[in-house]
């Protein structure tokens, strides 16, 4: 069981995409509770579970606390936009290398529609800084947006340093919710982000 229902929107982007695999290294932006971890750890085998295949690498970073999991590293109280989060998370990382980055972050709803996307899109905007940082070539990102006026700005900044990018909504996900995810895959490393 997991800890909270988002965890279906990631095995659904999963199931179908195949991003997570036996060895990866994932960074997991947003993290707590540690759903999404819960599922990153399962699928890479972090815990080791499973001993016929290679063991990967989770680590969680959250602004709240995130309550342990075995096959996890967390980083609680952390902001992943504070560039000194970022060196600490490159200092953790097998090879300083992700193959893999989740986010599924978002601020506090102001109660106001604009102010909660340009939020969110900077948001966005800094995960993809963190891309350029830290994540190997080829690897894959999944970041959450509300749809709005400025998220062409997050597409095209993926559509640069990606060869593919997907706009995907899980059915997990509340249809009335502006939420969606970018799905961007095969990082071109080097590309100047
Ligand atoms: N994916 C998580 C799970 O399955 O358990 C749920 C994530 S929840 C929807 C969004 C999280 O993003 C919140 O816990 C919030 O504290 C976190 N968050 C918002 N801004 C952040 C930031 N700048 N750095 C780190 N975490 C942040």
């Amino acid at each position: 069981n997991y800890r909270c229902r988002s965890a279906f929107k990631l095995l659904e982007i999963d199931d179908k995409y195949k991003i997570l695999k036996p060895g990866y290294s994932v960074i997991d932006c947003g993290a707590a509770p540690g759903a999404w971890s819960q599922v990153a750890v399962q699928r890479v085998n972090s815990a080791g579970t499973n001993a016929e295949v290679p063991i990967g690498f989770v680590v969680g970073v959250d602004l709240l606390r995130i309550p342990p999991l075995d096959g996890a590293h967390f980083l609680s109280f952390s902001d992943v936009t504070d560039p000194a989060t970022q060196t600490q998370l490159q200092e953790l990382l097998p090879k300083a290398q992700a193959d893999v980055i989740l986010s599924d972050m978002a601020p506090n709803a102001s109660g106001f529609r604009e102010l909660d996307h340009e939020r969110l899109v900077a948001m966005c905007l800094s995960t993809v800084d963190l891309a350029g940082r830290v994540l190997g070539p080829g690897g894959s990102l999944v970041c959450k947006y509300w749809d709005g006026g400025l998220a062409h700005q997050v597409r095209s900044r993926l559509a640069h340093a990606f060869r593919e990018v997907r706009i995907v909504k899980p059915k997990a996900s509340r249809k009335e919710s502006a939420e969606l995810y970018f799905l961007a895959r095969f990082f071109k490393k080097n590309q100047a982000v």
